[in-house]
């Protein structure tokens, strides 16, 4: 995970890789860990940083999804608990096994819920993570003592997968890299090449830090870009047909005190039909989500006021202690790539999430749709096409049983850096064995300046936001801090990257405007 090691190796030899994958969100890089262990050279080219589009900002949840259970999706919900199981057997220091409570009000919920969790805990098969069961009223508060107790008359608790969305990413980076991957962020692809024939033999793109063009000769190219998936099959045919419809989510971060405990909430219908969650995550409870049609694509979408008011009342509806805008630490959006469908006015949350391949005339393979917790079967159906297409010999996946980067069994989910897995101890060492290594930035985060140096040496992290965002998710767990702690983690960032004065102020600058939009409301506010 060397940034200047592998431009310099991809600028000297003029190599012709098997896959070349654009796009360093969850799909993207699930291919590059697929196709890397089955021994085909493979080159991974993300535009900004890995994950920095929806890959950041997931529910953070490994599911089968009881709700597309309730839509009779039986083949995605069996899809998704087996890739759940062998993703916590898998990256045990990144996952974990969450309990949630349903909370039921009278008998028709009772029995809906109780025997539709134990068809998911049927579809799950021998990966089933536990089997669900009703609880008492008494019971189900005795779990989440924050509820109200008029809201139910009982309760149904289940279990499903949770993890950490961008670290899983930056830890299959960097086990694709050690099967031979050459990965890149910052590298846009602006182009693709082709053949005599017409055929799409490779990219040209540019290094986004200085501007240089580079141009890759590839078998394969794949589109992995999620909602930016038609700007890519615009290159290779323009005028071609809208593929992707995206829709907005918007999570909240608060205090634990909103759901102490170990237990999450999910609320399987909500006034307007929408599931909402509350799972505790790294200390601070996730809330979310919603599902509103975008029209366009962005990087870095906002939470619009309805969403926010949302969330928080519906939140308020089944918390004893109702959130406010003020108790918001952080607030982030992001952006479902759902496959449009062929009639207009469809309700996104009526869109399959299921994943689909679409393959041009001149064999750009492209990925519609999927989930986080699909991602390594999505690569494996897609090495599968490649194959059929092309004509090659049929390879077979590693990935079903494939211990990856930083696996460690026994986790201690009270540590904070329980999510670095076997690395952690490296850095521990780096803590030791330099000067000033083990200051701690921020206490309540909690941040040590070898985890800043760390991201940077061992895990391409480039930018403050890198690092405040996504290799530790200061950000996502605490927007104002993040904004304090920015000056001092570019400055190390800085002295590890050569950089100047300038870049840095600018660092700062950009960080701080970003970062401003996870707030929900004003510093003053909070005060009073
Ligand atoms: C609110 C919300 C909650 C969700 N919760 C869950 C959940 O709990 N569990 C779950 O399983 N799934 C969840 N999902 C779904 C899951 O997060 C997404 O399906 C997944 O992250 C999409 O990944 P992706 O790689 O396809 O797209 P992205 O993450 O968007 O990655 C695409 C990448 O392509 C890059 N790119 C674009 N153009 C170029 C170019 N020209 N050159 C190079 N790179 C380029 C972009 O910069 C981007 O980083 C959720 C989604 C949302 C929006």
């Amino acid at each position: 995970m060397q940034r200047e090691k592998i431009l310099q190796q991809i600028g000297q030899f003029n190599d012709e890789y098997d896959f070349i994958v654009i796009g360093g969100g969850a799909t993207g890089i699930g291919i590059a860990l697929e196709t890397s262990t089955r021994g085909y050279k493979t080159l991974l080219l993300e535009k900004t940083d890995f994950t920095k589009s929806t890959s950041s900002k997931s529910t953070k949840l490994l599911h089968g999804g009881v709700r597309y259970l309730a839509q009779g999706d039986i083949g995605l919900v069996r899809e998704a608990c087996m890739e759940r199981g062998r993703l916590l057997r898998n990256a045990p220091h990144l996952t974990k096994n969450q309990d949630f409570v349903i909370p039921t009000f009278g008998w028709f919920d009772e029995v809906k819920y109780t025997i539709g969790l134990k068809m998911y805990d049927i579809l799950a098969g021998s990966l089933s993570l536990g089997a669900s069961r009703r609880v008492s009223k008494k019971k189900a508060l005795e779990k989440i003592p924050t509820m109200k107790p008029e809201i139910m008359t009982a309760g149904v608790v289940y279990k499903d997968g949770q993890f950490d969305d961008s670290r899983m990413a930056v830890n299959v980076l960097q086990s694709s890299v050690e099967n031979g991957a050459y990965v890149l962020n910052y590298a846009a692809v602006k182009q693709l090449k082709r053949s005599q024939q017409g055929m799409i033999n490779g990219v040209v793109f540019e290094d986004e830090e200085t501007g240089t063009e580079y141009t890759a000769k590839g078998k394969a190219v794949i589109n992995a870009t999620g909602v930016f998936a038609d700007s890519i099959l615009q290159m290779d045919k323009p005028g071609s047909r809208k593929t992707i419809r995206p829709s907005q989510g918007v999570h909240v971060v608060l205090n634990k005190s909103f759901l102490p405990g170990d237990h999450a909430i999910m609320i399987p219908e909500t006034d307007d039909g929408r599931v909402l969650f509350a799972v505790p995550w790294h200390g601070k409870v996730v809330v979310g989500t919603t599902d509103t049609p975008m029209d366009k694509p962005a990087i870095e979408p906002v939470a619009l006021e309805e969403e926010i008011k949302f969330i928080l009342e519906t939140a308020g509806k089944y918390l004893v202690k109702a959130p406010k805008r003020t108790d918001v630490l952080s607030i982030f959006a992001g952006l479902r790539p759902l496959a449009a469908p062929k009639e207009d006015g469809s309700k996104t949350k009526e869109i399959s999430r299921s994943h689909k391949i679409a393959v041009s005339d001149s064999h750009l393979f492209t990925m519609i749709g999927g989930k986080w917790t699909t991602f390594r079967k999505m690569a494996e159906d897609m090495v599968a096409k490649v194959e059929k297409v092309k004509n090659w010999n049929k390879t077979h996946s590693k990935t079903r049983n494939f211990q990856i980067h930083g696996y460690k069994t026994d986790i201690d989910l009270n540590d904070p850096m329980y999510v670095y897995g076997t690395d952690k101890e490296k850095i521990l060492e780096l803590a030791r064995s330099e000067s000033g290594m083990d200051q701690m930035i921020s206490e309540s985060l909690p941040l040590m300046k070898a985890q800043v140096v760390w991201a940077v040496r061992q895990e391409m992290a480039r930018t403050t936001e890198d690092v405040l965002s996504r290799r530790i998710r200061c950000l996502f767990l605490d927007a104002r801090e993040s904004i304090r702690v920015a000056a001092v983690v570019t400055s190390i960032i800085a002295k590890e990257l050569q950089r100047d004065k300038d870049w840095e102020e600018q660092q700062v600058k950009s960080f701080t405007k970003m970062a401003e939009k996870y707030l929900c409301c004003k510093p003053e506010e909070v005060q009073n």
